[in-house]
């Protein structure tokens, strides 16, 4: 029999994995991929649902591609994992056996971080929309019942979290959906880190620029609560904060499924790994891609990253499939383009080599950059990065 991989998630790390190795094994092993939801919906550019110029509908993606590729697809999700055995169990009950299992799960969010959310029926009052889908929609409607002269407060976490700049784009799609429709209300930005976690000059320009009376910025304003019934975000200082839509994103750690398998070694929040192959440090023959590992230094977690996790993994797990020795220094890139109104758009790069001494991936000096400004040319470039990574990811 063929060897078998099991990749657990379908979003930008498992699906990316899931087709590369059935491309490079040349269709020589059987790949599964377990994954819950009917459709992938993108996270990159659900910002713009919020700020009107995009619906979910234009960023749900299809399977399609996959199972034309040969990787056969299970609607259930993985329930346990006996790294003995080498089996996952799944919701439905029934078994895989995998010669090597690829976890691609995610993020979950700790919401034991913020009592209040715990409550019933909490969680669908004051939402996250960190994962796109039903919440970002949502989100959008109580954005547009919400009466002109109001307040849109949006609470970051803590990094490392998912998508660095994304909080600040999202600032940007409501502080533009204002300023055509509600010129009189505000966006209170609530950072619990001490200054903006990634492109900040760039985006204080833009703020002061485009959203100067709209968007207001506070860092250091670590949420501990929320006081769902009076809509208030509460400081680990005790300040209070109030607003008409109240949009926390909760701390997070690695998916659930790599948490309980003992894999999130790293503070107990994210997963380590060998860059080489993304093989767990703790669990031979588990690789962990995507926004559950713990990052080496200044790599984003990231759709871009996921996506190059994906490769690097797909080509190690082939590699030792037949018994090659894996590539020895992978590099991998990333871009991440923000959208500061419907059209333009601002760009940070990096480029992360494998330091064989450091056993870790690091920034090439004078490789990537940063946008001088935004630009709608560089928008062009944000939706076709959209459409190609999309093609790369799925087939
Ligand atoms: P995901 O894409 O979340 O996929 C995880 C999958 O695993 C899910 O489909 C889930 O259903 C499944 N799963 C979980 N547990 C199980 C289980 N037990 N069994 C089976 N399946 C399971 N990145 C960019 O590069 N560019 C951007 O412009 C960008 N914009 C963003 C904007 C927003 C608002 C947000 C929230 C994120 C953005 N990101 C962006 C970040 C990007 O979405 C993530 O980094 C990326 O999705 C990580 O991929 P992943 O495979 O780790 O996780």
């Amino acid at each position: 029999a063929k060897p078998h991989v099991v990749v657990v998630g379908g979003g930008y790390g498992g699906a990316t994995a899931a087709r590369y190795v059935r491309l490079w094994s040349g269709g020589d092993v059987d790949v599964t991929l377990v994954e819950p939801n009917p459709t992938m919906i993108s996270c990159p550019l659900s910002n713009l649902v919020l700020g009107g110029s995009r619906r979910l509908g234009d960023l749900t993606l299809n399977y399609d591609g996959l199972a034309r590729h040969g990787v056969r697809m299970l609607a259930d999700s993985a329930a346990r994992i006996d790294q003995a055995k080498r089996t996952v169990v799944l919701a439905s009950g029934s078994l895989l056996v995998y010669d090597r299992l690829i976890l691609s799960p995610g993020i979950e969010f700790l919401m034991n971080a913020l009592p209040g959310l715990t409550a019933p029926g909490a969680q669908e009052q004051v939402l996250h929309a960190w994962k796109a889908g039903a919440q970002t929609t949502a989100l959008r409607a109580q954005l547009e019942a919400m009466p002109d002269g109001g307040v849109y407060a949006l609470a970051v976490p803590p990094a490392p979290y998912r998508c660095p700049p994304g909080p600040y784009e999202r600032a940007c799609q409501v502080a533009f959906y204002f300023s055509r429709h509600k010129p009189r209300s505000k966006v209170l930005l609530l950072d619990a880190n001490e200054d903006v976690v990634s492109k900040g000059p760039l985006f204080k320009r833009i703020w002061r620029e485009c959203y100067k009376d709209i968007i207001d910025y506070r860092p250091g304003f670590r949420t501990v609560d929320v006081d769902v019934a009076a809509r208030t975000a509460v400081s680990e200082l005790g300040e209070r904060v109030r607003a008409d839509v109240l949009n926390v994103i909760p701390p997070h750690r690695a998916g659930a499924i790599a948490a309980q398998t003992g894999l999130a070694s790293a503070n107990g929040r994210w997963c380590e790994v060998d860059f080489r192959t993304f093989e767990s440090t703790r669990a031979p023959g588990i690789h962990i891609i995507g926004d559950a590992i713990q990052t080496a230094p200044l790599m984003p977690k990231s759709a871009h990253m996921a996506n190059q996790h994906g490769k690097v993994c797909a080509a190690a797990v082939v590699d030792l499939l037949v018994g090659r020795p894996p590539a020895a220094a992978p590099v991998l890139t990333n871009t991440c383009y923000s959208f500061v109104s419907d059209r333009d758009v601002i760009h940070v790069a990096s480029v992360h080599a494998y330091d064989p001494a450091k056993k870790t991936l690091l920034v090439v000096p004078g490789a990537g950059g940063l946008s001088t400004g935004a630009s709608a040319l560089e928008g062009t470039y944000a939706f076709s990065w959209a459409v190609n990574i999309w093609a790369d990811t799925l087939g």
